[in-house]
């Protein structure tokens, strides 16, 4: 009995490692494709961040052109948006069905 006892100990155990390494590998791609989206979007802001430094417009909003608070700046160097044209571009972005296609969904199975 004690013998059986074992047996389905560490069959149970396999079985839950299998789930638990599934599960960790489907989060962790899930994960590393939200981090290359915000690489992405960093790399992008910061391209056009750069642009504006060039050409003198470093700190101002590329929508509405008002002066992007300097407490942003300070946490986001690589701003180029003021906070409520980034949430309605970022809200603009999310509603287009051709990128909410590609938008990774983070979910636990
Ligand atoms: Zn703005």
């Amino acid at each position: 009995m004690a013998r059986f006892h074992t047996l389905f100990e560490n069959a149970a155990a396999e079985l839950l490692d299998e789930q638990r390494a599934k599960c960790e590998s489907s989060l962790l791609e899930e994960v590393s494709a939200v981090l290359a989206r915000i690489a992405e979007h960093a790399s992008e802001n910061g391209m056009e961040a750069f642009a504006q430094l060039a050409d003198g417009t470093y700190g101002f909003c590329l929508d509405c052109h008002h002066e992007i608070p300097a407490d942003l700046l300070d946490a986001v160097s690589f701003a180029v948006r003021c906070a409520p044209c980034e949430r309605l571009r970022n809200a603009e972005l999310t509603s287009r069905p051709d990128i909410e296609d590609h938008a990774p969904q983070l979910t636990l199975q």
